[in-house]
């Protein structure tokens, strides 16, 4: 039997169970495949970083998979609809009888996936899916009802307990060598279908070597730390993996492991959930959250707010307000530097993320999916899943998502969370001269001395204003 494994957002050969099971039961070689699909990704909202990031990987992944005999094929069409037939006419050409993946969770991916499982059948050829985005598979956390979780502190003291009862994670599967390496792989481009070279890719290394690298680092280092400094965006107190968790580069399993190891802790119970290790597991378990919440609720994959009664939520229209927020000159400077630093890293800290999701939702009362949007296109690490639970979070429309009165105000989290100031002067750097506290929101007079605007918006007045528009959808 001769196996085709088609990569996704799986880009790795470490803990991969359709690459570890396709290279245990090939005995006639493996082959593996990426196919690009730019016209989709672009219906994706995918935008420069993120193409040029994934690509990147893909070029590492044929590294890695040729030092275990198996080439990559890389193939390049506009659409998935397009994904069958290519899938199917690659695997007869090369003799394959299988093709094997890991299962995405997104509606159109379903559905793509289904169309390949048909032509590949039609061609006789097999297919056989696996489990690998999650800690546990979707479907398998669920109330005592069997009703799926709609709060995250439940999801995840049931998780916890799965997980334990289930004996934890096991060991990760490790792929088998191949005797031969069948043909050379296929030149892996860095640009595909009119995307363009991003210049903070350089930014970001490629490989899942890197990724390990970086979590190893993180477990060993910043994650004792992780309670006290994960929110201070001025600081680098988190693992900056989650690019590499979005492409699959790194396994979220191989994160909770190594967490766990650092933890001296045979099960997840075990830790306690305020430490460094219990915080940092809860944060991959938010991740596994909205994953198997697209699972349940397959209109979040399609722009729908989760909560309903704010379907009528009337959004206020204001291209100049937007442009404003996207190019970091909103006149709030922690709104800006978080704006700018996105802008220039295609990332963003996470409590920057929430800042500048609700001043876009509340204060300027701009739609959550202008800004979905705008973050897919900018971030090196944008995903579906977790990208629309943040942004429904922030606008209130979601899943155990923050009350619509619960309005942060970016200034006073601006005091709490960059108290120097050195996060908003790293990024807004003509308020480099500004003093220590007057930083936050400097004075008119300083202002116009630094050449930075005034606030696009009243604060106060804008947050009543959101406060009544939504209590009147209720
Ligand atoms: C409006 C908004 C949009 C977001 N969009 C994305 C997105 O497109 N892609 C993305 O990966 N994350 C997104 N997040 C979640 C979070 O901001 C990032 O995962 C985090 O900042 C990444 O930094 P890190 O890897 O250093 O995280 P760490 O703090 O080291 O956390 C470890 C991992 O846990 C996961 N994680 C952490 N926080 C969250 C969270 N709140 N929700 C879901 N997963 C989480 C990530 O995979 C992350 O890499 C968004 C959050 C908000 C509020």
């Amino acid at each position: 039997m001769r196996a085709m494994v088609w990569f996704r957002n799986d880009l790795r050969t470490g803990d991969n169970p359709a690459l570890a099971a396709a290279t245990r039961e090939a005995d006639r070689g493996v082959v593996g495949v990426f196919v690009a699909c730019p016209a989709q990704w672009r219906v994706h909202d995918w935008g420069d970083p993120k193409a040029g990031f994934v690509l990147k990987q893909v070029g590492a992944l044929a590294g890695e998979l040729e030092r275990l005999g198996i080439p990559l094929r890389f193939v390049c069409v506009a659409r998935f609809g397009d994904v069958p037939e290519a899938l199917a006419r690659l695997a007869t050409d090369l003799g394959c009888d299988a093709v094997y993946w890991n299962r995405e969770l997104e509606v159109n991916e379903v559905r793509r996936d289904a169309g390949v499982r048909m032509r590949l059948s039609e061609a006789g050829i097999g297919a056989r899916e696996f489990d690998d985005q999650t800690i546990l598979a979707p479907g398998s956390v669920m109330t005592d009802e069997g009703r799926w979780y709609t709060v995250f502190t439940p999801f995840k003291k049931k998780l916890i307990g799965v997980l334990d009862q289930e004996g934890g994670l096991g060991k990760p599967a490790a792929p088998k060598r191949q005797p031969e390496m069948l043909f050379a792989s296929d030149e892996i481009p860095t640009a595909v279908g009119g995307f363009g070279a991003w210049p903070g890719l350089g930014r970001w290394p490629a490989g899942a070597r890197d990724a390990t690298d970086r979590l190893e680092a993180f477990a060993s280092g910043g994650l004792a730390d992780y309670r006290e400094r994960r929110d201070a965006p001025g600081l680098e107190g988190t693992s900056m993996l989650s690019a590499y968790l979005a492409c699959g580069t790194v396994s979220v399993r191989d994160c909770v492991r190594r967490a766990m190891r650092q933890a001296g802790a045979g099960t997840l119970g075990q830790i306690p959930a305020d430490s460094g290790a219990g915080i940092w597991i809860s944060e991959l378990i938010w991740r596994e959250f909205f994953r198997h919440l697209i699972v349940a609720f397959p209109r979040l994959c399609m722009g729908r707010n989760f909560q309903r009664q704010y379907d009528r939520l009337p959004w206020r229209e204001d291209d100049a307000a937007f442009g404003a927020w996207r190019e970091g000159r909103t006149g709030v400077p922690i709104v800006d530097a978080a704006m700018r630093q996105l802008a220039q890293t295609g990332w963003m800290h996470n409590r920057c993320r929430m800042i500048v999701a609700m001043f876009l939702t509340k204060n300027l009362l701009l739609d959550w999916r202008l800004g979905e949007r705008h973050f897919m296109q900018s971030l090196v690490d944008g995903d579906l899943a977790s990208n629309n639970g943040g942004w429904q979070w922030a606008a209130s429309t979601g899943t155990d998502a923050a009350p619509y009165f619960r309005v942060f105000n970016p200034v006073s989290q601006s005091v709490k969370f960059d108290p120097g100031g050195a996060y908003i002067r790293r990024w807004v750097p003509e308020l480099s001269g500004v003093e220590d506290g007057a930083v936050h929101d400097p004075p008119p007079l300083a202002r116009s001395r630094f050449g930075y605007p005034e606030a696009i918006v009243d604060l106060k007045a804008s947050r009543a204003r959101a406060i009544g528009v939504f209590k009147a959808c209720r």
